[in-house]
């Protein structure tokens, strides 16, 4: 284990809807999805963890693991990492079409170059 994604606990409803509101207040968002119907928003209330960025040739993975029934999202390794590198794990966003399209630039060798 290298970290917890910690945040406020909300609905997928609501998460659109403070997605709205800071985009509005230009804020950077950071929101992990845990499952369909709950999100992580780690935007006011967060950890380090939320600057980990995402890479299509990651060395950590994430898990959802129940923790007294509530649901928790932990980031490990996934192979050795080195003093020095940069963490990343694959966002797994959900495909959109062409014109919602986020370019990845993560630079590895097997980089999709879309983020969804
Ligand atoms: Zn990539």
């Amino acid at each position: 284990m290298v970290i917890e994604y910690i945040g406020a606990i909300i609905r997928s409803e609501v998460a659109n809807r403070k997605e709205r509101l800071y985009e509005s207040q230009n804020r950077g968002v950071y929101m992990f999805r845990i499952d369909n119907d709950y999100v992580i928003d780690a935007t006011i209330a967060g950890g380090p963890a939320r600057y980990i960025n995402h890479s299509c040739a990651p060395n950590c993975m994430t898990e959802v693991v129940s923790v007294e029934k509530e649901n928790k999202i932990i980031i490990s390794s996934c192979r050795r990492i080195q003093r020095g590198e940069e963490l990343s794990y694959d966002y797994k966003f959900d495909l959109e079409d062409d014109q919602h399209k986020i370019p990845c630039h993560c630079g590895a060798f097997n980089c999709r170059k879309w983020m969804n």
